[in-house]
C-alpha cells in the first residue's frame, strides 16, 4: 500500500478506550514499536516496510489488550502469547474479509 493508505490512524479503539498511534523514527532500529502501559499509547517504527508495520501494530494493540484484559499476566508469558497470536491475527483479518465487514457491522 502507497500513499494515504499505507498510513496508520492517529488512535486505535480498544474497548473503552482511544490508544494514540504515533509513528516516529527510532533512534534503535532493531525496535520495531512499542506500547506504553502507563501512558497507554502505541508507537511505530517509522522505518518498517508496510507488511511489517502491518504486524508490529497488532503486535502492540494486543499489548493494549492484555493491558486491561488481563493485567496480571508477566511480562514474559503476555510477550510470548502476544508473539504466538500476532501473525495469526493478521492472517485471520486478511484472510476473512467478507467475515471482517460482518463483525465490524452493529
Ligand atoms: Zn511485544
Amino acid at each position: 500500500m502507497k500513499g494515504r493508505r499505507s498510513r496508520l490512524p492517529r488512535s486505535v479503539r480498544i474497548g473503552f478506550r482511544d490508544v494514540p498511534i504515533a509513528v516516529r523514527d527510532f533512534a534503535d532500529q532493531a525496535e520495531y514499536g512499542c506500547y506504553h502501559v502507563h501512558e497507554d499509547r502505541i508507537e511505530i517504527n517509522a522505518g518498517l516496510k508496510a507488511s511489517m508495520r502491518s504486524l508490529v501494530t497488532v503486535h502492540e494493540c494486543l499489548h493494549a489488550m492484555f493491558a486491561t484484559a488481563m493485567p496480571a499476566v508477566d511480562d514474559q508469558t503476555e510477550e510470548v502469547i502476544v508473539r504466538a497470536l500476532t501473525p495469526q491475527i493478521l492472517g485471520w483479518i486478511r484472510d476473512n474479509p467478507r467475515l471482517m465487514a460482518l463483525l465490524a457491522d452493529r
